[in-house]
C-alpha cells in the first residue's frame, strides 16, 4: 500500500508512514505489534511500539535513548526483550484484512488485467 500523505510505499498494516509520519486511515486501530522492516533503525522495536501506540516514532526513540542514559532503568534489557518477543514483520502471521476479500473468479474466467502502476510523483494521492 502507499502512504496517503507522501505517496511512498508503506508496509501493509502500518498505522503510520515511516517516511512522513502520516497516519494511514485504513490501518488506524490495527493494534497488532510487529517490528516493521521498512523504517527500522536497529531492531524495529521503537517503530513497533510507535505503530502500536499510534505515536510518532521519533518520540519513542527519544524516550528510549533517554531511558538508556538514566542508570536505574534497564532500557537496554527491555529493548532486547522486545526484540526477542515482538515478531518481525516477515515472520509474523498476516493481519486480518480490514476489507472483505474479493471472491475468486469462477472457473473459465480469464484473470483480470494487472493493476496500473502507481504514479511515481508524491502528492498524486488525494489528501484524506
Ligand atoms: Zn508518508
Amino acid at each position: 500500500m502507499f502512504c496517503t500523505h507522501c505517496g511512498r510505499e508503506v508496509v501493509a498494516h502500518a498505522s503510520f508512514c515511516p517516511n512522513c509520519g502520516g497516519a494511514q486511515p485504513s490501518n488506524v486501530g490495527n493494534r497488532r505489534m510487529v517490528r516493521p522492516i521498512v523504517g527500522r533503525k536497529v531492531g524495529g522495536v521503537c517503530l513497533a511500539i510507535a505503530n502500536y501506540l499510534s505515536t510518532d516514532v521519533t518520540l519513542i526513540r527519544v524516550i528510549a535513548v533517554l531511558m538508556l542514559l538514566i542508570p536505574p532503568f534497564p532500557a537496554g534489557l527491555v529493548y532486547v526483550i522486545f526484540w526477542i518477543v515482538v515478531p518481525s514483520e516477515e515472520y509474523a502471521a498476516p493481519a486480518p484484512p480490514a476489507y472483505a476479500a474479493a471472491p475468486p473468479p469462477a472457473g473459465g474466467t480469464p484473470p483480470p488485467p494487472p493493476a496500473p502502476a502507481p504514479p511515481s510523483t508524491p502528492g498524486a494521492y488525494p489528501q484524506s
